[in-house]
């Protein structure tokens, strides 16, 4: 029923049958989903696609289920949002907005991911879940699972935002907090993996998990009218998304859906956290692990799994990197808001300030098309923005108060009768 051929070391392309796997057992390279691609050919179409659900499972068929899926039937398929206003304050022709924001249920693409590491997780046989995260991926996880019925094992730093806990618990799994950063709850995650037989979403279950990050892409190509655009510039933690959105346009190329692939994918990081920016643009062949400090903290990830995959598309892709400060991530967020009445978390204030600076540094030309990559909601990273955002205006209860405290100050030549 799928197309699923097993699983391929993306190292020394040693095949594995498609289980519950993800290191080479010969060179400890990752594993990644292999497809047989000459069977996709003579069955996908545009049309195929287009007339599927409106969600990711649009895409059912490059994705690795054997089964039909049962868990995000309503993941993905999120607006690609035309943002003229922005693209006249970058002083670009073409912009848009990949708005993952507003992906269900948990407002962010780990949505995407997590619908499709769970039927996986399912057809796996599992009856327990769990993973280690930054904030997203709890919450997707933690919400996904309760509609599949599923035991949650969920692993965070103790340092995250309150909305993203709360965001998390009120679902009801089993919510670990281990003191320490994201890296050492990886660490932790992988020893307890090695010895429980449970579904762990970004370790045992990661090569499915990551292909769903492919849908990104995907719907950007579809959006645009089948066709990919000049830039995408996208947020990066482990490097997955990166990758993934790159393997999904190379894979339409493949199948003829869209025309040869010309698009640059770029790296965006905070500044706190930067170690696959930084090799990209220091040229250094390792990455140096840091000791994230950054108030993104959805991206605060030292020790980057897929980093070398990501610099990789970057530089296949003539691509470049970036980085933001914090005061440059709230203004990007403030930015968005203000210019697209889209509320975006840190991530995207990363992704926004970072596309902004490579138009300003001519890294990308004023001509050319751009999608930049939204991953998170706003309302989940209030305390960010805070401090820096205009106060209410306060009354008492009467016309009076209205007119002598807020009309007195408004300026003459206002549109106020
Ligand atoms: C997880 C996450 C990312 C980056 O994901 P990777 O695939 O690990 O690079 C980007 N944005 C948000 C909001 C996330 O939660
Ligand atoms: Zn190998």
């Amino acid at each position: 029923m799928g197309f699923v051929k097993g699983l391929k070391c993306r190292e020394c392309g040693r095949t594995y049958k498609a289980e519950a796997i993800y290191v080479c057992e010969f060179c400890f390279g990752s594993l990644e989903v292999d497809y047989d691609y000459d069977a996709l050919k003579k069955k996908v179409t545009r049309q195929r696609i287009a007339s599927g659900p409106s969600s990711l499972w649009r895409y059912r068929d490059l994705l690795p289920l054997d089964g039909e899926p049962t868990v995000g039937f309503y993941s993905g398929f999120t607006p690609l949002v035309k943002a003229d206003r922005l693209a006249n304050e970058l002083g670009i022709r073409e912009l848009y907005i990949k708005d993952d924001s507003v992906c269900h249920p948990t407002l962010s693409f780990k949505d995407r991911v997590v619908a499709v590491a769970l039927s996986k997780a399912k057809e796996l046989g599992f009856d327990t879940v769990a993973c280690a995260s930054t904030g997203n991926l709890a919450n997707a996880v933690s919400a996904h699972g309760a509609w599949a019925g599923l035991k949650r094992y969920i692993f965070i730093p103790y340092d995250l935002e309150q909305a993203k806990v709360l965001g998390t618990l009120v679902f009801a799994p089993n919510l670990i907090m281990v003191r320490g950063n994201y890296d050492d709850v990886n660490r932790l995650s992988s020893e307890i993996a090695a010895k429980y037989h449970w579904g762990f979403v970004n370790i045992n279950i990661r090569p499915y998990y990551a292909e769903g990050s492919k849908t990104f892409g995907f719907e950007i190509a579809e959006q645009l009218g089948w066709r990919t655009p000049d830039h995408v510039v996208c947020p990066v933690a482990s490097g997955s998304l990166l990758t993934k959105i790159w393997k999904g346009f190379k894979e339409f190329e493949k199948l003829g859906l869209i025309d040869s692939v010309k698009t640059s994918l770029h790296c965006a990081q905070p500044e706190g956290c930067s170690p696959v920016a930084d090799m990209i643009l220091s040229g250094a062949d390792a990455i140096r692990p840091v000791k994230p400090k950054t108030i993104a903290k959805s991206l605060a990830i030292g020790n980057p799994a897929d980093g070398y995959y990501a610099r990789d598309v970057v530089a296949q892709s003539g691509g470049t990197a970036g980085i933001a400060s914090d005061d440059e991530i709230r203004e990007g967020i403030q930015l968005l808001a203000q210019a697209e009445g889209i509320f975006t978390e840190t991530a995207g204030g990363v992704t926004v300030a970072v596309a902004k600076k490579l138009v300003e540094a001519g890294k990308i030309a004023k001509n050319q098309s751009i999608v930049i990559a939204i991953t998170g909601n706003g309302l989940k990273t209030q305390d960010a923005v805070q401090s820096s955002l205009q106060k209410a205006l306060e009354i008492e209860p009467s016309l009076k108060s209205f007119e002598s405290k807020i009309l007195a100050s408004v300026p003459s030549g206002s549109s106020i009768k």
